[in-house]
C-alpha cells in the first residue's frame, strides 16, 4: 500500500455519484445478507490493515499506536459486529400500537434506505469517523461516497486503496480532495449528508444541502466545560480530566475544553494535575511516544497564538509547556485564573491547553455555561445528587457525563449528537442506522372496512355530524 493521496479529478465526480445511484436502483444493497457481508468486510479491513493504518497515522501526526487501536480500530470492529448482529431486528418493519378501530388497516412502518449518501469526515479520528457512519449507511441499505480529510494525506490516501480492496466498489467509494473537490461533490444531489467537522464548514454543507432539500447530520464540536464540585476528590478529578485532555493531544471533539472549579479548590486541583502529569509522562510529554503531535502548522500556530495571548497564569513546575514547531509537538499546558474574556475562552481549543476558571458557586458555573453556545458534552465531577440534578435540568449540551471524560462514547448503545452550535443528528449503532433510514409509513385498508368508512362520503348525513360531535367532546384532563 502506497498511501499516497491523489485527488479525484473534479470532472469525474458526477459520474461517480451517478454510478452509485444506478447501483442503488438495482436494489442490490437492500439484501440483508449483502449488507451484513459488507459490514463484516469493514471489520476485516480494520483488523487486517491495522499496521498500515497505524503507520499512516504516525506519518500524518504522530498519533500513538495505542490510541489508534483503542479509539479507532477496536471501535470500528465492535460497531461493525454489533450492527451486523442487530441488523435484522433494526430492519424489521414495525407495527405501531393503534386504536382497535384501525387494527385491520395493517399500519406498518417500513425501514427503507434513503438512497445514495455522502459522508464527509475530519482528520482527528479519521478512521472511525469515516467507517462508523459507513457501517450505519450500509446497515440501512444505502450506497455511499466517503470524503476523508485532506489534512491527513497518508491516511486518506490509504483509505482510497483499502475501500475498493474490501468493499463492493459499485456501491461504496472514496473521493479524495480539498475545497474544489468537496465543492463539486456538494453541488450534486445526495439523499443524506453526514458531515463531521467544524461549525464553519457545516454551514457551507447545510446551505448546499438545502438547495436539494437534502437532510443532514452535522456532528460538530465546541467548548465542552468541566464542572468540578468542591466536595469531589481533586486528585482523581485531575487525573481523569488530564487523561481526557492528553488523548490525541486534545484534538478531539469531546475534549474537556475548560474547567469551572470553586475558587478555594483551584490550587488543590492544579496540584492534582501536576501529580497526574508526572505519572503519565515522567520526562515530560514532548518526546513521549504515548503522546501525539499537532496535525499541521496552521493548528500549531493557532494554538500557540491562543496560548500566548492568554492573560491567565501558566502553571509552571512539571508543566513546562514546551513546544517544538518543527515536529509540531506541543506539551499539555494548564492555565489557571482565566477570566471570561480570555483568549482561551473564545473558540474551541482543540489542542492540549486547559484553562481553569475559578467560580464562587454552582449558580455561577451554570450561568457561565448557559451564557455560551450549547457544548457537545458537559462533564461534571460530583457525587452530589442535587448538583447532578441541577446540571441536568438547568443546562443544555449534546451529552452529559459524570465523573470521567469520554466514557459516554464507550457505550455505543447511547445516542451521540450535539445540540445547537455543537450540531444535530444522532449516531452510534441503532442511531446510525436510523440516520440513513427513511421510515415509510403504510396502511392497507381492506374492502371490508367500507361500512365503517361510509360516513365520510358526502353528502354528510346527520349521523356523520353525531360522530364528529363525539370526537370533539372528548374530555381533556386538567
Ligand atoms: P477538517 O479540516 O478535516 O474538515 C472536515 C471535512 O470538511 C474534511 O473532509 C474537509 O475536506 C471538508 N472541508 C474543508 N473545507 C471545506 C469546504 N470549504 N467545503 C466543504 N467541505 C470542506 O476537520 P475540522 O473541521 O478541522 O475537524 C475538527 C472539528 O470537528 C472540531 O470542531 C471538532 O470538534 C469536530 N469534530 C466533531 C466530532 C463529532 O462527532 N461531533 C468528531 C470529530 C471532530
Amino acid at each position: 500500500m502506497s498511501g499516497i493521496l491523489t485527488y479525484t479529478p473534479v470532472e469525474e465526480i458526477p459520474k461517480i455519484r451517478d454510478d452509485l445511484r444506478a447501483t442503488f436502483k438495482t436494489g442490490v444493497t437492500r439484501s440483508l445478507e449483502w449488507r451484513k457481508r459488507q459490514i463484516y468486510q469493514i471489520a476485516r479491513l480494520a483488523q487486517n490493515e491495522a499496521e498500515a493504518i497505524c503507520d499512516a497515522m504516525t506519518r500524518d501526526f504522530a498519533k500513538p499506536r495505542f490510541e489508534v487501536i483503542v479509539a479507532e480500530l477496536a471501535g470500528v470492529v465492535k460497531i461493525a459486529l454489533k450492527s451486523a448482529e442487530k441488523l435484522e431486528e433494526w430492519a424489521q418493519p414495525e407495527r405501531p400500537d393503534v386504536p382497535d378501530s384501525q387494527r385491520s388497516w395493517n399500519p406498518t412502518i417500513y425501514k427503507v434506505p434513503k438512497g445514495t449518501v455522502l459522508i464527509i469526515s475530519p482528520w482527528n479520528y479519521p478512521v472511525i469517523l469515516t467507517l462508523q457512519p459507513l457501517v450505519g449507511a450500509i446497515a440501512a441499505g444505502c450506497c455511499a461516497v466517503l470524503k476523508p480529510s485532506e489534512a491527513v494525506p497518508h491516511l486518506s490516501g490509504l483509505l482510497a486503496e483499502l475501500v475498493p480492496k474490501y468493499l463492493d466498489t459499485s456501491a461504496y467509494c472514496v473521493i479524495n480532495g480539498a475545497v474544489p473537490e468537496t465543492t463539486k461533490i456538494l453541488e450534486l444531489q445526495w439523499d443524506h449528508i453526514f458531515y463531521t467537522g467544524n461549525g464553519r464548514i457545516a454551514r457551507i454543507v447545510a446551505s448546499a444541502a438545502a438547495k436539494h432539500l437534502t437532510p443532514c447530520s452535522l456532528e460538530l464540536g465546541g467548548k465542552s466545560p468541566v464542572v468540578v464540585d468542591a466536595a469531589y476528590d481533586m486528585e482523581l478529578a485531575a487525573k481523569r480530566i488530564l487523561w481526557g485532555k492528553c488523548n490525541n493531544a486534545g484534538q478531539i471533539c469531546v475534549a474537556p475544553d475548560y474547567i469551572l472549579v470553586p475558587r478555594q479548590k483551584q490550587d488543590e486541583l492544579v496540584r492534582g494535575f501536576e501529580k497526574a502529569y508526572k505519572t503519565f509522562f515522567p520526562n515530560g510529554a514532548l518526546d513521549d511516544a504515548h503522546y501525539g503531535g499537532i496535525v499541521n502548522d496552521f493548528h500549531f500556530k493557532r494554538l500557540s497564538a491562543m496560548l500566548d495571548r492568554s492573560q491567565g497564569e501558566k502553571v509552571g513546575g512539571v508543566f513546562e509547556g514546551r513546544r517544538d514547531p518543527e515536529r509540531r509537538r506541543f506539551e499539555p499546558v494548564i492555565v489557571k485564573g482565566v477570566d471570561e474574556n480570555d483568549s482561551l475562552l473564545d473558540e474551541e481549543i482543540f489542542g492540549p491547553v486547559l484553562p481553569i476558571v475559578a467560580v464562587d458557586s454552582l449558580d455561577e458555573a451554570i450561568g457561565f455555561i448557559n451564557a455560551r453556545p450549547h457544548p457537545l458534552v458537559l462533564y461534571a465531577f460530583t457525587e452530589d445528587p442535587t448538583v447532578k440534578e441541577r446540571l441536568i435540568n438547568e443546562t443544555q449540551s449534546g451529552g452529559i457525563a459524570f465523573n470521567d471524560t469520554f466514557q459516554h462514547l464507550a457505550v455505543a448503545e447511547l445516542p451521540f449528537s450535539g445540540i445547537g452550535e455543537s450540531g444535530y443528528g444522532y449516531q452510534f449503532l441503532r442511531y446510525s442506522f436510523d440516520a440513513f433510514t427513511h421510515l415509510r409509513s403504510s396502511v392497507d385498508i381492506p374492502k371490508s372496512e367500507e361500512n365503517n368508512l361510509s360516513l365520510r362520503y358526502p353528502p354528510h348525513k346527520p349521523e356523520a355530524y353525531q360522530v364528529l360531535g363525539s370526537a370533539m367532546n372528548i374530555r381533556i384532563p386538567e
